[in-house]
Parts: C-alpha cells; structure tokens; sequence
C-alpha cells in the first residue's frame, strides 16, 4: 500500500503544526509509522489522499455511530446551514435535541450543551463543586475525561495521598483538588471517603472505561459509588462521551442499574459536529448561571450546524439501528474469537454492543488499568500495521477501543477477521 502523499503532507505538517496533528493520538507514535491524511469518507470506508480505500474501525473516535457523511445527516446540516451557521441566540434546534436527550436519560431535567466532550466534563465538575460547596474530586486511574486539568492526574505513590499530574503545566495546587483511585477496588473507594469525606464534592467515572482499553466495571462496584456519594453527600457524576448512546436499553448508567446526579455527554451525540452536553436533576442545574451563581458559557454552544446534525443522528438510532449494531458486534466476535484461539494469540475481544477492544494477555480480561500487561503496545502494533496493510484501519493504539457502526457491512468485519487471520499467520510474537 502506496502513501507518497501522505508521507509528503505528513512532512510538510511537521513544519507549522506541532508533531504535524492537532491531537496527539492521530499522530501513529504508537504504532510504526505517519499519519495517514484523509480525503474523503464515505459509511464504512474512508479513501486516503494515496487512493487507498480503508475499512474504518475508528470513525472519528467515537461520534461516527452512523459512518461517514450518512446522507440524511449531511442533508439535514446542509438545509440549516442555509439560515446561517450561527446565531448567539436560541433557536429551536437546542429544544429539539435537548428533549432527545432527555428521552434517553430521563432522570435529567435540564440539559446544556457546549461544543467538545472535554468542555461537558469541565463543566458538570465545575457545577458539583458550586451544588457542594466542596473541592475534592475523587477520578479513576485508568480513566479518561478529556484534558481537563484536574482530571489529568494519575494515582501517587500511595492511596493517602493525593494525585501527580500527568502532563506540565497543571498547578500543584489544582492537582492537589484530585483524589485517585484504582478502578474495581470498593476499599480504595471508601478509604478515600473516610479520609476526606466532608471535603468530596463528586466521584467522576466513565461507568464503561473505554479510553484506556475498555475495563468493564463490577454491577457492585458502581452501586458501591452510589451509596458512598449519597453517605457522604457528595454528587456521582458518570462521563458517558463515549458510552452515551450506544446500548439500545439505554444509557450504561441505565444498563448497570444505577443513576448518577451528572451526566457528561459528547461524541455521538453531535453526529460528527462539535457537541458536548451535559444533564441532571432540575436543583443541580438550576445552580447554573442565568438561573444560579455558577458560570459556564460558550460562544458556538447550541450551535444550530451541530444541532442539526446531533438530532438526525439520535433519530436514526431507533431500535432496528441498536439491534443491528449488536448483531454485527456479534458477528465480529464470533468470527474473531476462534482466529485468536486458533494462533494461541496471548488478546483477548471485549466487546459491549458496538464498542471493541483487543485485551492483550490470554488470562481474563483486567477491570483496572494497572492489570493491562505491559505487552500491551508491542502486541498490538505488529497486529494494527499487518490489518492496516490489508485495509482494515483500527485505532493506532494498544488502549483505544474500536468502534462499528450502522453502515459496517457483514463483509467489512469478516473481511476484517479474514486479515487477522492472515496477520497472526506469518507474526511471531
Ligand atoms: C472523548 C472523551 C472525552 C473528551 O471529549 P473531547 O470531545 O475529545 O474533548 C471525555 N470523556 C470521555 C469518556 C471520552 O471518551
């Protein structure tokens, strides 16, 4: 497979953007090799500036759930795009999608949307310490929540003390606001409470970790949180950027039985257009300025282009859409499960309906991030450059999970598990 133009844009990247990406992940540093650039996609498929037309597992990170350029979602933008792309005033676009996502979570009251999934989890932590009164943050080692500075923080060297922040630049004293734990440890959880109770204002966790391969949470460990946030009046905020929107019965919170106080919400709920959002009970909400003290705003929020598209795509996702992702999802395991078996290849597939992952290791797969074995990257990327070379495009790293969508065709993922095949064959490893 041919990519002269990509290699020679990647080159000419290097000189006005830093690493040649304007996110770190897309730059391959994981796995052998440049970034491809794009030209153009289409459902399942996206073709290269090369001409290679790839299989395309990633979709964006997440948002695509209907693939590329579905064109129900580009008509619907295009005709909104007509009374203009943006106003700084309401328009019923916000009403429209505020009630879709109320429909999906019922237990929110009010909804606000804002343009990225960073800025929903920002901005719901920001609103559960003005709701308390409190400072402290309680994350997860293993979880991601965007790049916001008080949630990018990894665990110390013990559990008394409090988290180091994972990148320069965040003051000692916002990470010093951040406690971690590890994930499925129900002790870790309460010790931290019993230490700093008073002073907790939420535990922040995505109830389906899937930034950091996709770590499945306990039914127990999850009610674990609940009961401890409402001990200790502290609020449960669940990031659901990613698992929002995906299961059929409803959000994960909703799957696992438990209803957090805040819901953070992005990626498909914006269908491929910058939205965040971000949801709770009308007391919580109503502590949001213009109603209550605590400040939160945005320029293109609402936007009615990002509306238009969150809206189309949250109503194509009616029930025949969820059973058809499960049903690939099914497919994929079926024909995968038995290729890993067959080459005694130490990965392992987790799979929740239309979200996937490679688990590196042949024992069960790990719920805390600190199990993941340190072969992880080694395994992968061998795997990742022999797929990509047939045209299946998973995501450039060992921890990102890998997304279908409604436009995956039976072919594209038994072809995906031929290739596997066909890798795992000549790989030594
Ligand atoms: C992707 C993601 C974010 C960040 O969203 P951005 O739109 O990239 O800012 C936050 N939390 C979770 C769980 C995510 O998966």
């Amino acid at each position: 497979m041919q990519r002269t133009n990509s290699d020679t844009l990647h080159q000419e990247a290097l000189h006005h953007l830093v690493g040649g990406v304007n996110s770190p992940v897309r730059a391959f540093k994981s796995v052998h090799g440049n970034p491809i650039y794009f030209e153009k996609a289409s459902g399942a498929i996206v073709t290269d500036v090369d001409g290679n037309e790839l299989v395309d597992f990633v979709q964006s990170w997440g948002p695509l759930v209907h693939g590329h350029s579905h064109p129900k979602i580009i008509e619907m933008v295009y005709q909104k795009m007509q009374n203009g792309t943006s106003f700084g005033a309401p328009h019923i676009g916000e009403i429209e999608l505020a009630k879709r996502v109320k429909q999906r979570f019922p237990y929110m009251d009010k909804v606000r949307f804002v343009s990225s999934g960073t800025e929903a989890v920002m901005s719901a932590v920001r609103l559960a310490r003005g709701f308390t009164g409190r400072d402290l943050l309680i994350k997860f080692e293993g979880c991601y929540h965007g790049h916001v500075d008080s949630l990018m923080v990894s665990s110390g060297s013990g559990l008394a003390t409090f988290g180091i922040a994972s990148s320069p630049g965040i003051p000692k004293d916002t990470v010093a606001t951040t406690l971690v734990a590890p994930l499925d440890d129900e002790d870790a959880v309460e010790f931290l409470f019993q230490e700093h109770g008073e002073d907790i204002a939420a535990v922040i966790i995505e109830p389906l970790p899937a930034n950091n391969g996709l770590l499945v949470q306990r039914h127990e460990y999850l009610a674990k949180l609940r009961s401890l946030c409402d001990e200790y009046g502290a609020l449960l905020i669940f990031d659901e950027v990613i698992s929002g929107f995906r299961f059929k019965d409803g959000s994960y919170g909703d799957l696992s039985g438990i209803t957090p106080d805040i819901t953070s919400l992005g990626k498909v709920i914006g269908g491929g257009l910058p939205v965040g959002a971000y949801g709770a009970r009308s007391e919580v909400m109503e502590r949001l300025s213009p109603l209550g003290p605590v400040y939160q705003a945005g320029t293109l929020s609402g936007n009615p282009l990002a509306m238009a598209a969150g809206i189309m795509t949250l109503d194509l996702l009616d029930d025949a859409a969820y059973d058809r992702l499960e049903s690939l999802g099914q497919v994929l395991q079926d024909a995968v499960e038995p290729i890993l078996a067959k080459h005694g290849h130490p990965m392992r597939l987790v799979r929740r309906g239309s979200l996937f992952w490679f688990s590196p290791g042949s024992s069960q797969p790990p719920a805390r991030a600190d199990l993941i074995p340190s072969t992880a990257g080694a395994l992968y990327s061998d795997v990742h450059k022999g797929l990509l070379e047939k045209g299946y495009m998973l995501a450039p790293s060992a921890y990102e999970i890998g997304f279908i969508a409604t436009v995956h065709e039976e072919q594209h993922i038994l072809g995906m598990a031929q290739a596997l095949d066909e890798v795992l064959e000549v790989l030594e490893w």
